[in-house]
């Protein structure tokens, strides 16, 4: 089995009770079969076996968060009562044939603080063992893997060249992803072989830089406002992102961006370089997984939604405050992936506006 990595994976370390926003709250936390089993024997009170989850307080706290914010499960049992996503998070694993890719999500305050102060590029290692994988796959899916995973490394040289902005990296990425998805469609209505998708043909795909109209963005902010919400902390964030950007007109957005980039870079963050990490970010956890949706530009699109919908925050906490620290963009980084991430009709009510009203022209 080939297993990938990125660089600071094994550097990650829970900070538990110090944590600004734990993952013990809002969502409600699958138990997997074995784990209610080893509850059900202990007779742990806190789990829903009827919904296979941890009951919630009424501010949709886990029940077995404690005063301080430690988990008495672990307290009184050991970590080895866990179940699997609570033992897990933040890691996340994407699986295909004899290939496993594994990444830290940032929904977690720490890797979102980690990733998001980093300066250098991540990198990936890839280690192979002797493990065969068991697991079922359909053939076709990981031919298209393999395909997609070219595309994605072509990506990850747009995404890491810091000569281009960002509305270049973004029209060619999107370009690209475009392209293979409408040769890929093609085929699937021919009953053609999906052999011949030719990657190379759209990484050369025609491209024009990003270029979104104020109407098309604020659109595309609106569909945040149709997901479902963990708490009322994101929902607070829309209002004043709302009111700042959308409402409050008219403002000088550009006068607005660099004054932004100019506190932040004060501070040691350069916006340019937190843009090319959550674009890297996305690409690399969910844009192979496509593969198994078929909706590989809706995973592009998804990416460079995101950045967009980050800057927004920032642009709107600025224009509100008057200053935006890096602590500011770290957070509203956490809660954004929080909402989004881990939801998938939040994932699919973003894909499906795109999917009408693309990114770009088609
Ligand atoms: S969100 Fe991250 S740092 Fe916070 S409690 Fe969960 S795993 Fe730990």
């Amino acid at each position: 089995m080939k297993r990938t990595y990125p660089d600071y994976y094994d550097d990650f370390v829970c900070i538990a009770d110090k944590c600004p926003e734990t993952c013990c709250a809002g969502w409600q936390i699958e138990i997997d079969k074995d784990a209610l089993k080893r509850y059900r024997d202990k007779k742990i009170e806190t789990v829903d076996f009827k919904h296979e989850c941890f009951y919630q307080d009424k501010e949709k706290r886990c029940k077995n968060l404690n005063e301080k914010g430690l988990c008495k499960l672990i307290l009184e049992h050991g970590e080895d009562i866990l179940c699997n996503t609570c033992r897990l998070f933040p890691r996340h694993i994407e699986e295909f044939e004899n290939v496993r890719e594994y990444s830290l999500s940032i929904s977690c305050p720490e890797v979102a603080q980690y990733l998001l102060k980093r300066k250098e590029p991540v990198t990936y290692r890839t280690v192979e063992d002797s493990e065969a994988d068991t697991e079922e796959y359909d053939t076709e899916e990981q031919l298209v893997y393999i395909k997609l995973f070219s595309l994605r490394e072509e990506f990850f040289k747009i995404v890491l060249n810091r000569t281009l902005s960002f509305a270049e990296k973004t029209g060619r990425i999107l370009a690209i992803a475009r392209e293979f998805q409408n040769q890929a469609d093609d085929v699937l209505l021919s009953d053609g072989d999906i052999e011949s998708v030719d990657v190379e043909g759209a990484i050369a795909a025609d491209y024009k830089p990003l270029e979104i109209n104020a109407d098309h963005r604020y659109e595309l902010f609106k569909v945040m406002k149709k997901w479902e919400y963990t708490g009322d902390e994101f929902k607070e964030v829309l209002k004043t992102t709302e009111k700042a950007l959308y409402k409050d007109c008219p403002q000088d957005e550009a006068a607005l961006d660099q004054e932004m980039r100019a506190s932040l870079s004060s501070q040691g963050m350069d916006w340019d370089i937190v843009t090319e990490q959550i674009l890297h970010y996305f690409l690399y956890i969910y844009f192979c997984g496509s593969a198994y949706d078929e909706y590989y530009y809706g995973q592009a699109q998804l990416a460079v939604a995101a950045c967009l919908h980050l800057k927004d925050f920032a642009l709107a906490h600025f224009k509100t405050h008057g200053a935006i620290s890096t602590e500011d963009v770290i957070y509203f980084t956490y809660l954004y992936a929080r909402e989004l991430e881990h939801s998938v009709p939040n994932v699919l009510a973003t894909e499906r506006y795109m999917d009408e009203h693309p990114l770009i022209d088609t």
